[in-house]
């Protein structure tokens, strides 16, 4: 092409997934009759033509490394058939349509350093946004908290030991991606936006920033003869959400940005309704690299979820059977008045629910 006349400009967007897809999958493309879980991270699938396709699910620590990446594509060369599959939770999914290649691909898997399991009644990879890597809003960084954390869980990654699935989420802000599932770990700050007037009236568009706040907690004012804004902190939640529009507003603090478990979230499924995580530990300490005071609570929850619950209660469906005032004795964390709701706006929060209403 010559270099006067532009290429037009390529269609960005999801790609149609049908390219990727292992042929067995395309050929049978909702005609599935069934699918067995042979043991730990396998998953078998029979289509009603009678063929068969092997799923084996592969943990990473998500932000790999283009070594690491070529080297998980040359395992899809060799076992299948050039395919290779991540999922939303960060593994890495081969289909293999011939079974003897299943305990090879394993086994080379392993040999490795990669981990199979989060299948069945496992605990899962940990779901995570994007922490300090990518994103320009983080109180802490998901990505370090879920590899510190899947490292003291991956017996619980490998074998199916739970009484049902497990998810985990994490989210590095308080306000946008992630954060729901049976047990969360979530950034909370504990104080007002620490702001910079001298840069406010620079870099910020103060209605959008005012508008931002969900308690309206701010106001424009002028300081030192400059236009800024003013927080009013009786009002003010530390959701944060003031940061983005507005970087002067500082609310990320090494000491204040603490991490919170919240337990219970779960959607709707053909049995059970939505359920809406609760608040069960906060201020704990936002400690790179390991975040071991964190992991100690999600273990010890996972205990007691694991020693007391009946085989296929999720983690809500347990809290549910056994009530809130005995979860927190199993677990033994404390109950404090912060875990109760008493906000003055919590007249709308407490009429809150996962149903829509207009
Ligand atoms: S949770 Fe917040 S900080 Fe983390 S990636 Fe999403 S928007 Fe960025
Ligand atoms: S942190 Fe949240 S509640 Fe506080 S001022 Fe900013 S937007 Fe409003």
């Amino acid at each position: 092409m010559s270099a006067d006349k532009p290429r037009s400009p390529i269609e960005s967007g999801c790609p149609d997934g049908f390219q990727y897809m292992h042929p067995v999958m395309r050929k049978n493309y909702g005609q599935w009759k069934f699918h067995t879980h042979p043991k730990p991270g396998v998953l078998r699938h029979v289509a009603y033509s009678g063929d068969e396709i092997w799923t084996v699910r592969v943990g990473t620590q998500r932000i790999l490394d283009v070594f690491s990446l070529r080297e998980l594509c040359d395992l899809g060369d060799e076992y299948a058939d050039g395919y290779i599959h991540f999922t939303i939770r960060s593994n890495v999914e081969y289909m293999v349509s011939d079974p003897e290649k299943v305990e090879p691909l394993i086994k080379a898997i392993e040999a490795k350093g990669y981990i199979v399991g989060g299948t069945k009644n496992s605990v899962t990879m940990i779901s995570h946004t994007q922490g300090w890597l990518h994103c320009d809003i983080p109180g802490t960084d998901a990505s370090g908290v879920v590899k510190s954390m899947m490292d003291e869980l991956i017996t619980e990654f490998r074998e199916c030991n739970m009484p049902n699935r497990v998810h985990i989420t994490t989210s590095c802000c308080q306000i946008n991606c992630g954060g729901q599932g049976d047990i969360a770990i979530n950034v909370q700050h504990t104080k007002p936006p620490k702001i910079n007037h001298d840069l406010v009236s620079n870099v910020c568009e103060r209605p959008s920033v005012v508008a931002r706040c969900p308690v309206a907690a701010i106001r424009p004012a002028m300081v030192n003869g400059k236009p800024s804004l003013e927080v009013d902190e009786k009002k003010c939640i530390c959701c944060g959400a003031c940061f983005p529009p507005c970087p002067p507003m500082q609310i990320n603090d090494a000491e204040h940005s603490k991490l919170a478990v919240w337990v219970g979230g779960n959607h709707s499924n053909a049995r059970s309704k939505p359920t809406f995580q609760k608040l069960v530990a906060a201020g704990i300490p936002n400690n790179p690299p390991r975040w071991p005071e964190a992991t100690a609570i999600v273990k010890n929850i996972l205990k007691a979820y694991k020693d007391d619950a009946k085989d296929w209660e999720r983690i809500n469906d347990w809290i549910e059977r056994i009530g809130w005032p005995r979860f927190f004795e199993v677990t033994n964390l404390p109950f404090t008045k912060y875990h109760i709701d008493n906000w003055r706006g919590a007249r709308n929060s407490l009429n809150a629910s996962t149903h829509i209403r207009f």
